[in-house]
């Protein structure tokens, strides 16, 4: 289908702006004709997000992006094609009965990280109290509603208090990897979110590397399985775009991309079905998730 591609994008259900049905005419009006939406630690939003596109006509890919912090700085991994849901009912066919069980782990899963979430923001919270700053963690929680706490709700709490005048202020002051409201995630490390992705069936893609400035940690989340690396991104430059499709051609990755979208409110303003992602390159995405549903069945 002609239409620009975008394999990153946020919506209600983690730190966007816009619920998944709006999410996708937005993505109508741009012309968007693929669009995978990445929440993070959550499929909540892609049941909607599906019936939309169905509508709308638009190739929705059902994604998520696992974030995990390292020393000094994180690293985001993005999955395409995850079991969305955990209530498919159980059926008599074998094959059937295993996706079920499969979906059924994967949920419990996003759960206990959406559980560190918001055990997070309490630890966050403490910290800001203590800088002078004081804050609860209701009030964030009253920011976030149904999605996925994060530091960009404690950011606009942060604004609603008057502590800083926008969420990129108190990200660039305060809540950046390393900053001293900062406070790391204990969960995760990234080879084990690219094996677990994996484990559910999913296409495990290193998000925006030029942002995280650890390339030296690719060859081992190859080894874990990786299927790719996002290159074509806003923030990364021209030389940062050549550099990571020359790693992908030399390590058989596929180079994806996608604008990262989050809404207008959230200091990091991309346009939805912007990122310049070749055609060419979703082709190779698809042509990857053959290959790694060829292998796990064995055949
Ligand atoms: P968290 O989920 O707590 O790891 O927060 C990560 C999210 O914060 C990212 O997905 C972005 O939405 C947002 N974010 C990260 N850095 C910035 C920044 N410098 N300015 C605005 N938003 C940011
Ligand atoms: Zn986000
Ligand atoms: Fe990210
Ligand atoms: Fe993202």
């Amino acid at each position: 289908m002609p239409g620009a591609v975008d394999l990153h994008s946020h919506t209600t259900a983690s730190d966007g702006a816009l619920a998944p049905r709006e999410l996708l005419r937005l993505a109508a009006r741009q012309r968007v004709g693929v669009l995978a939406v990445t929440d993070h630690d959550s499929t909540d939003g892609l049941a909607e997000a599906m019936e939309e596109a169905g509508r709308l006509g638009i190739e929705l890919v059902p994604g998520l992006e696992i974030n995990c912090d390292v020393p000094g700085s994180e690293i985001h991994v993005l999955g395409y094609w995850v079991p969305v849901r955990g209530e498919t009912a159980p059926t008599a066919e074998p094959s059937r009965q295993s996706e079920s069980w499969r979906a059924e782990w994967f949920q419990e899963f996003l759960r206990e990280q959406r559980a560190e979430r918001a055990a997070r923001v309490h630890r966050i919270v403490e910290r800001l109290t203590e800088l002078g700053m004081p804050l609860t963690a209701e009030e964030v929680f009253a920011i976030c509603k149904e999605g996925s706490p994060g530091r960009p709700h404690v950011a606009q709490a942060m604004v609603n208090r008057g502590y800083v005048k926008s969420v990129r202020e108190a990200f660039d002051r305060w809540l950046h990897a390393g900053g001293p409201a900062n406070v790391p995630r204990r969960r995760l490390t990234p080879v084990e979110a690219v094996q677990v992705i994996r484990r559910a069936g999913g296409v495990p893609v290193l998000a925006h590397p030029g942002l995280a400035q650890r390339d030296e940690m690719i060859p081992e989340l190859v080894a874990a399985g990786l299927a790719g690396i996002e290159t074509y991104y806003p923030e990364h430059s021209a030389k940062q775009i050549e550099t990571y499709r020359a790693t992908c051609r030399r390590l058989g990755l596929v180079p994806t991309g996608g604008s990262d979208y989050h809404g207008a409110h959230t200091g990091r303003a991309t346009t939805l079905g912007s990122a310049g992602v070749p055609p060419e390159a979703w082709d190779e995405l698809k042509q990857k998730a053959r290959e790694l549903t060829r292998e796990r069945h064995g055949d």
